[in-house]
């Protein structure tokens, strides 16, 4: 008889600034289990592709890039680390202009087939939290619990703003609020595994809500 244990998995999807990150990291540790930020994974390939000058544009070279890059995520006392060809990178991922980036090289198909599978073990492997725009609808089709978060879009770039700012990078709000625009409708319209609700996610609409009350609404549907 096989014994396939299954592992508890939460999908959290949304575009950039709904709070995602933030209410996924909570909800791991509240639940003891492990977060996943799978656009961090993007932002890798973004970054490297920047450093050696290669275009996010350019398939071929992209996806050369792509068999020569070693992405490994580890865990520290339930905190995420990634590296990438062996470098933590979290910090230099982060920053602004890495964003669009990491949207434009996530359209390239060997870029999502191998992050894709990445993530399917390690969500595998272990109980975690997902949080990324096609955990519930492409990823793990199976998850457990899907969250849906949205907000307005002017609520988005604030917290975004607020975000870059406290890691001191200065940008224009309204620079930030086009720049998120352009990289949700990039995201939404992508053929492939493209940022979308998935049917059978709770939908939640954070942009007058605080973290605690996101948090508290989650927990209280999953529990
Ligand atoms: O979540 P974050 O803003 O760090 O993601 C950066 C970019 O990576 C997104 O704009 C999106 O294009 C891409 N991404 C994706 N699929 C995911 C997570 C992120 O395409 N599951």
């Amino acid at each position: 008889m096989k014994n396939e244990k299954t592992t508890l998995n939460i999908a959290i999807d949304g575009p950039a600034g709904s709070g995602k990150s933030t209410v996924a990291k909570l909800i791991a540790k509240e639940l003891s289990i492990a977060y996943l930020d799978t656009g961090a994974m993007y932002r890798a390939l973004g970054l490297k592709a920047c450093i050696n000058g290669i275009s996010v544009f350019d398939e071929q070279a992209v996806t050369a890039m792509l068999k020569e890059t070693c992405i490994d995520i580890k865990y520290d006392g339930g905190v995420q680390h990634l590296f990438l060809d062996g470098e933590d990178v979290g910090l230099r991922i982060r920053e602004n202009h890495i964003s669009q980036l990491a949207s434009d090289i996530s359209k390239i198909h060997a870029v999502r087939l191998a992050m894709v599978d990445l993530q399917r073990k390690i969500a595998s492997e272990r109980d975690c939290v997902l949080d990324g725009r096609d955990i519930g609808s492409f990823v793990l089709p199976n998850a457990k619990h899907k969250i849906f978060l949205t907000a307005s879009i002017e609520e988005r770039a604030k917290r975004r703003h607020k975000e870059l700012l406290s890691r001191g990078e200065t940008v224009i709000l309204d620079e930030l609020t086009k720049d998120i625009a352009t990289r949700d409708q990039n995201d939404m319209t992508r053929d492939f595994a493209p940022l979308v609700k998935a049917k059978d996610a709770i939908e939640i609409d954070t942009t007058k809500m605080s973290i605690g009350e996101v948090v508290r609404s989650i927990l209280s549907y999953i529990k």
